[in-house]
Parts: structure tokens; C-alpha cells; sequence
């Protein structure tokens, strides 16, 4: 038998047993905020990511129903606290006081997928990139680690190896999670790993555990998970933008909930509100939806996305047209099949690409 060394510095390589997994992130929340997968309510069918408490229930043996987006974008956040008070120079008046509400606070998601941290890398592009830099979610952002699983559960909604991902992509993450038999390994992928591992208090893996890693990891390097085509669609939603026909058969049957909206990583839309109490109150920012008729209407009535056929053709459209002519040919969606599972009359984003595939080579060839 192999003896385990204690490798405390420097160390690029843990293990963490099965039975060792709370108290290994119970030490790490004394220094960052943890977030794992856990279920939502008493059921386990359904999962999100919350902040590690002592003797929680961490879940990782499948995708999470909603993403960890939350942690980086809250669905409601306050970005200015204001006050009013009487001027000091001229007490006729009245000076406006106002507090930005930026958290850098340290955090540390563990059992994040693949698809998850994609949704963070388009969303950078958005909040990150450009002539105006969004100063909340950057201080989110900088401060948050990635933990993330080399992903062996894809099931039928999943795609992510057709939208220029796949279950072992680690791009944006900072530790890789290997699931092997009696616990985890992890590796570090950044320079901020080996303070994370320094403070776990874990031993390094054995040599068969790191070949067990191995193994497990050129399995899922191997995966391709769905086989969407998207070639011509950037093209194709733009030549068929009026083909009205096209959109009802794609989107007929939708009801405007925007579940399909909520549960997706790359999903950004949001409103902004301000929230009075007396002389003072806050400016949040809350989540909202371009599947919703309110959100795209003017002030003067008119509404550019008046039914859900618009509205619909702008959801696939953005995440396979606009976005990636705007960024370098970055597709918009994580593949995650989210949308696909919640939606509540069945509409499956990937028919609709499809559609819009051969609509356009239609039009092409004819
Ligand atoms: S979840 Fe389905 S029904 Fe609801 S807005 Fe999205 S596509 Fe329409
Ligand atoms: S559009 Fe659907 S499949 Fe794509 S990232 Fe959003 S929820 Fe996932």
C-alpha cells in the first residue's frame, strides 16, 4: 500500500472522503461563504446552490435544477442605499447621501458542473467587457472560486459539447472535482487553489486514487453530450426574422411564464427599482424577463415584442444570432437543457435551432 503524505504547502492535490465532505467545506467556510447544491425544500427532486450550514445535505450526484447564477447576479440586490438630510451649508435645502453596496466577500461554490461556470464566462462578456464596467457583479466575480465536477450525468436535455463546451471543460474554473470511488479528488487549476487545499486540512491522494482520477477523467473527456447543429443559425434567424410562420410553430404553444428564463445560467435580463421609506431607501436591481410583455414596453404604450412569438424569436435569437456576431462567435447558451426540463408546455430550444437551421438552408438551396 501506498502511504498518503501530508503535503500542507504547496499542495496541488487532495482527497476528500465521503464521510469527510461537510467537515472539510465546514473548515472552509470559516474563511470564505461555501456555497453547495442542496435541496430546495423537504424534497430532494429539486436543487440549488445555498450557503453551506453545519449538517446540510450536499448533492452531488446531479445537475442542480437552478444554476448557481445567483451567486454571482441575486435575484435581488440592493446596489445603492440614499438618504436625504438637511444641508449643513443652507438648512433651506436638502443633500443627497448615497452609498454604493458593493461585496467583495470571499466565496468558494463547490460542485459547480461545467455548464454552470460557462454561464459565468458569458456573462462576463456582457458585465465585464466593453465601455461600461458593471462594479457589483465584478466585486462578486473577483471574489468567487469555482469548485467544479468532471460531469458524468448528462441526460437527455443536456447539450453542451454542441454549444462549444463539454462535461470536462474546466475553462473558468479554479479546482477541478474528480468523483472516484469512496470520496473526491481535487485539483488545483489556478494559483488560487493552493490556499483553498491549505486550508481544508485533507491529505493528499495515494497513487491509485490519482490513476482512479485519471481514469475517470478520459472517460468524460471522451463524452460528447447532445448533437445539436448551429451552423447557419447565426445567419438563419436573421434571414428568417420575418418568416412569422416559422415563429408560431416554434413558439405557439409558449405561456410568457419565463421559467425558462429563471433557470438559466446565461440568462441576464433585470430591471432596476427604487424602494422609498421616508427620507431614505434603496436602488435594487431585480432579475426580470424578455419573456414577459411588460419588459420591452415604452413608456408611450408601444411594445417592439407585442406577443410571445417576438419575444421568443429574441430568446433564441439572442443566445444563437446577436450574441455571437457581438462576441467573437460565443454562443449564448451553456447547453445545460435547464430551459428544456422546466418548461411547462414541453418547447425545447433546440427544435426551434433546428427549425431555423432548416429554414435557412431551405432558403439557401431554393
Ligand atoms: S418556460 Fe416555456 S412556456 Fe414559459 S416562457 Fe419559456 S418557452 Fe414559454
Ligand atoms: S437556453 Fe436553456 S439550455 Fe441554454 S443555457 Fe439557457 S437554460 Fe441552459
Amino acid at each position: 500500500m501506498v502511504a498518503r503524505r501530508k503535503e500542507k504547502k504547496s499542495q496541488n492535490r487532495i482527497f476528500i472522503p465521503l464521510e469527510g465532505l461537510n467537515q472539510t467545506l465546514e473548515n472552509l467556510s470559516k474563511h470564505f461563504t461555501v456555497w453547495v447544491p442542496m435541496p430546495s425544500g423537504e424534497n430532494e427532486w429539486s436543487l440549488e446552490f445555498k450557503p453551506l450550514h453545519r449538517g446540510c445535505k450536499i448533492l452531488l450526484d446531479r445537475q442542480s435544477t437552478l444554476p448557481p447564477k445567483k451567486v454571482i447576479l441575486p435575484q435581488g440586490q440592493t446596489l445603492i442605499e440614499y438618504e436625504y438630510k438637511k444641508s449643513e451649508s443652507d438648512p433651506s435645502k436638502q443633500d443627497l447621501v448615497l452609498r454604493e453596496v458593493i461585496d467583495e466577500s470571499p466565496i468558494i461554490v463547490f460542485g459547480t458542473r461545467p455548464c454552470d461556470v460557462r454561464g459565468f464566462l458569458v456573462c462576463d462578456k456582457v458585465f465585464l467587457q466593453g465601455r461600461y464596467i458593471d462594479v457589483y457583479y465584478r466585486a462578486r466575480r473577483l471574489n468567487t472560486l469555482f469548485a467544479t465536477l468532471f460531469c458524468r450525468e448528462a441526460d437527455d436535455a443536456c447539450f453542451c459539447s454542441s454549444v462549444g463546451s463539454g462535461p470536462a471543460d474546466m475553462e473558468g474554473s479554479d479546482i477541478g472535482i474528480t468523483p472516484i470511488d469512496g470520496g473526491w479528488i481535487l485539483e488545483g487549476l489556478t494559483d488560487r487553489a493552493s490556499e483553498i487545499f491549505s486550508l481544508c486540512d485533507c491529505e493528499a491522494p495515494d497513487e491509485k486514487q490519482i490513476e482512479d482520477a485519471r481514469r475517470v477523467q478520459e472517460e468524460v473527456r471522451s463524452m460528447r453530450v447532445g448533437n445539436l447543429r448551429t451552423d447557419g443559425v447565426l445567419e438563419g434567424v436573421k434571414g428568417q426574422f420575418q418568416n412569422m410562420e416559422l415563429w408560431r410553430d416554434i413558439a405557439e404553444s409558449c405561456l410568457s411564464c419565463g421559467v425558462c428564463t429563471y433557470v438559466c445560467p446565461t440568462c441576464y435580463c433585470f430591471t432596476i427599482t427604487d424602494e422609498p421609506q421616508g427620507l431614505r431607501g434603496e436602488r435594487l436591481r431585480s432579475w426580470d424577463s424578455c419573456m414577459f410583455y411588460q419588459y420591452t414596453q415604452e413608456a408611450s404604450g408601444h411594445n417592439p415584442r407585442p406577443t410571445k412569438l417576438e419575444r421568443y424569436r429574441n430568446r433564441l435569437g439572442h443566445k444563437f444570432s446577436y450574441f455571437p456576431l457581438r462576441y467573437s462567435g460565443m454562443i449564448a447558451c451553456c447547453g445545460c437543457g435547464r430551459c428544456i426540463r422546466s418548461c411547462p408546455v414541453s418547447i425545447d430550444i433546440r427544435q426551434g435551432v433546428e427549425r431555423v437551421r432548416e429554414a435557412h438552408h431551405g432558403c439557401v438551396c431554393s
